[in-house]
């Protein structure tokens, strides 16, 4: 008796090659494969690997996967970049992602490989993926330049992409002075000073990134200037300011950090002035967005929250009148203001 042929399960398959896919981008990007055909013709294998300094058949077969994955287009006369390559995976377009995917294929790659430990034991596998334990993120990242140097290009690239949605999520122009803390590079400091002219922005960093800022400072445009602190959000004095602000700090520690830093900024913030969280924000199912979910495998003490989660988080430490704003980029903002003292 005949049966009718399977229905081929498109998305398992999908998910299946997802990490030859992946690993086909990060490669391409560390040999710059896509700054190399930045603004030229289409280029042939053999002058791409010659240009790299890699094997012509691996680079062949390393170029064909990029054009099946979209990345790249293939014509007779060879291979270019299709405009969406041209504009977020060159180094050095204004919206690239090649310091994330660096960071992904680096940092990320080693760490995912060990997700099975990971599940089992409920916790971050740097010691299996980097030879070290992590006591604390940041540490770990700082420890050496080309470490921190990659980390704050993820950083910056990711923020910088972000920064306009989660900029105009709420209208600020009521706020005279803010400060991020976490504020890394200052891409968000920099889009703010841009969109509301009167308000003054400090950024709040460890020292180690602050003295790595420089490079990440846009050039070339007439706007009013961030001004950059170090110092330690869990030790020293806070800058004042009307508006606090933090950028995907909350869901990298644990709870008891959370207590220390968010009773610190609620002691610092005068009643009326406000918060501005940028998160990704959950779904209450908390199966949405994928990305958010998918971060949280990476094992930091820290979590993913939802809106209620927010909300009940930031009220416990006097903040109310929280409103949420999902953008449809890759950050949200969630924006509460610092309760009135009781009469
Ligand atoms: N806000 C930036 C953004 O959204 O792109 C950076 C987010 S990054 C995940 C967290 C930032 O918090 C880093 O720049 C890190 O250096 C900073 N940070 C970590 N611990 C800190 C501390 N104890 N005091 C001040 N900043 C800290």
């Amino acid at each position: 008796m005949s049966e009718s042929a399977p229905k081929l399960p498109s998305k398992i398959l999908e998910l299946m090659d997802g990490f030859r896919a992946s690993k086909a981008l990060f490669v391409a990007s560390k040999l710059k494969i896509f700054d190399h055909l930045k603004h030229r013709g289409p280029l042939k294998a053999v002058d791409i690997a010659n240009e790299v300094g890699t094997s012509v058949c691996g680079t062949e077969r390393l170029l064909d996967a990029c054009a099946a994955l979209g990345l790249l287009e293939k014509t007779p006369q060879g291979y270019s970049n299709t405009d969406s390559a041209n504009a977020y995976l060159t180094s050095d377009g204004e919206y690239s992602l090649h310091g994330y995917i660096i960071h992904s294929n680096d940092h990320l790659w080693p760490l995912f490989t060990n997700l099975e430990s990971a599940v089992k034991e409920g916790s971050r596998q740097n010691h299996r993926a980097f030879g070290k334990k992590a006591e604390d993120l940041f540490k770990d990242y700082y420890h050496s330049e080309e470490v921190k140097q990659r980390f704050m290009a993820a950083m910056h690239s990711i923020a910088h992409l972000t920064a306009r949605d989660v900029a105009t999520a709420f209208d600020l122009s009521r706020f005279k002075s803010a400060c991020d803390l976490g504020g890394c590079t200052g891409a968000l400091a920099h889009e703010l000073v841009q969109i509301y002219p009167n308000l003054k922005v400090t950024v709040f960093d460890l020292p180690e990134v602050i003295a790595n800022t420089s490079y990440f400072q846009p050039s070339g445009q007439h706007m009013a200037p961030v001004t950059f602190v170090s110092g330690d959000f869990f030790k020293d004095n806070l800058p004042e300011a009307d508006l606090y602000i933090l950028s995907r700090v909350l869901h990298d520690w644990p709870d008891e950090k959370i207590h220390v830093l968010l009773s610190r900024i609620s002691a610092v913030c005068k009643p009326g002035n406000a918060l501005l969280v940028a998160e990704i924000v959950l779904d209450e199912k908390k199966t949405h967005p994928l990305r958010a979910v998918l971060q949280s495998l990476s094992m930091t003490e820290g979590k993913q929250r939802s809106g209620s989660e927010y909300k009940q988080l930031l009220e416990k430490y006097g903040f109310t009148n929280t409103e949420i704003k999902i953008t449809g980029n890759l950050l949200d903002a969630v924006l509460c203001f610092k309760k009135n003292l009781s009469p």
